[in-house]
């Protein structure tokens, strides 16, 4: 089966698996594992940050961000299609009791004059913003990079307010194997951000939140054990992050030539929408219009030639790219799309 439906469904490999299995470990509640300083260490230091917590999932880390940034009845300003947004279960209000300004972007993309225009006016009436969340790559939007100069001026507005940004990297390695832009000059702008192990990475489970402020480390360990998310001899995963940081980051490129074959063999199909120019990473998303059978069937029918993607809600599909993901693959992932697609 040629798995296209997300990144996240990518195994450790057994060098991966090799160096969790040798990992010195200890007790992290205690601050006692190794490898996970070691990784925590790694991560802080490639992104130009003073710490780095690392945590089961993205989703975690973007909470714990939330949380550390706002007190309950404030307001956020985050991208319509944000994963904080659609894919995390309402935590941002369940959890830190705040309300999500949503702002809608061009292909998850939200401009300097967007945000200004979203930030509450500091008045008794209005509610407060007190953060700013941007993701990049991002996810909904196809895998789109942010140019760093849009970044550098929504943090110029969000530094004249005095509000603090968040950056949800799941998918930062993308955007920095396609710029080859140094990791440091995304998170400089940011007062937190996270990072996933286990997308394009292909570790099996993990996140990073970094962030300058010691102060805010503390607090986010304590939130992260309220949030049930402190481990115990969590330096196996831990290993495995720190063989994804060593290995994994160039090949990402790979992964998106990969992308961009599809995105090219999907646009020669006639009921097939698609922009190949916009696929920047490993995410590809089009439409199929016209086409006899309704997206589920179409999702079922490619199945049974042995491709799995995703239908994401009307005319749209996500295939991804990754690590288990071959040039063998690909090409006869074109080829069942031209049959599947085309009949
Ligand atoms: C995958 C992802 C996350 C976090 O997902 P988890 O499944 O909780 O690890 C967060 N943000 C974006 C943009 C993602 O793609």
């Amino acid at each position: 089966m040629i798995d296209l439906r997300s990144d996240t469904v990518t195994k450790p490999t057994e060098a991966m698996r090799k160096a969790m299995a040798r990992a010195e470990v200890g007790d992290d509640v205690y601050g006692e594992d190794p490898t996970v300083n070691r990784l925590q260490e790694m991560a802080a230091t490639m992104f130009g940050k003073k710490a780095a917590l690392f945590v089961p999932s993205g989703t975690m880390a973007n909470q714990l961000a939330i949380r550390l940034h706002t007190q309950p009845g404030q307001e956020v300003i985050v991208e319509s299609k944000a994963h904080i947004v659609r894919y995390e279960q309402g935590a941002a209000g369940a959890l830190a009791g705040v309300q999500l300004h949503w702002v809608t972007g061009n292909r998850g993309l939200i401009s300097p004059e967007q945000v200004e225009a979203a930030v509450r006016p500091k008045e008794p009436h209005s509610i407060q913003t007190t953060l700013i969340c941007l993701e990049n790559t991002h996810n909904s939007g196809g895998g789109t990079i942010y140019p760093l100069a849009t970044i550098e001026r929504i943090r110029a507005v969000a530094a004249a307010h005095g509000i603090p940004m968040h950056l949800d990297g799941a998918r930062l390695f993308n955007a920095i194997a396609a710029t080859t832009l140094p990791p440091a000059s995304y998170a400089q702008h940011f007062d937190t951000l996270s990072v996933c192990l286990s997308k394009g990475l292909g570790a099996p489970v993990g996140s990073l939140l970094m962030m300058n402020d010691l102060t805010l480390l503390d607090k986010a360990k304590r939130l992260r054990r309220m949030y049930g998310g402190a481990m115990r001899q969590s330096g196996i995963l831990a290993a495995a992050g720190i063989y994804a940081l060593e290995h994994h980051i160039g090949r990402l490129k790979v992964d998106h030539d990969h992308a961009k074959q599809l995105a090219r063999r999907l646009q020669q199909i006639p009921t097939v929408r698609i922009s190949p120019q916009d696929v920047d990473t490993n995410i590809v998303i089009f439409d199929v219009i016209g086409h006899r059978l309704a997206p589920l069937a179409i999702v079922a029918a490619l199945k049974q030639e042995g491709v799995l993607i995703n239908a994401i809600g009307g005319d749209s599909f996500r295939a991804v790219t990754h690590l288990d993901i071959s040039s063998a693959m690909t090409v006869e992932a074109c080829e069942i799309f031209t049959r599947v697609l085309g009949d």
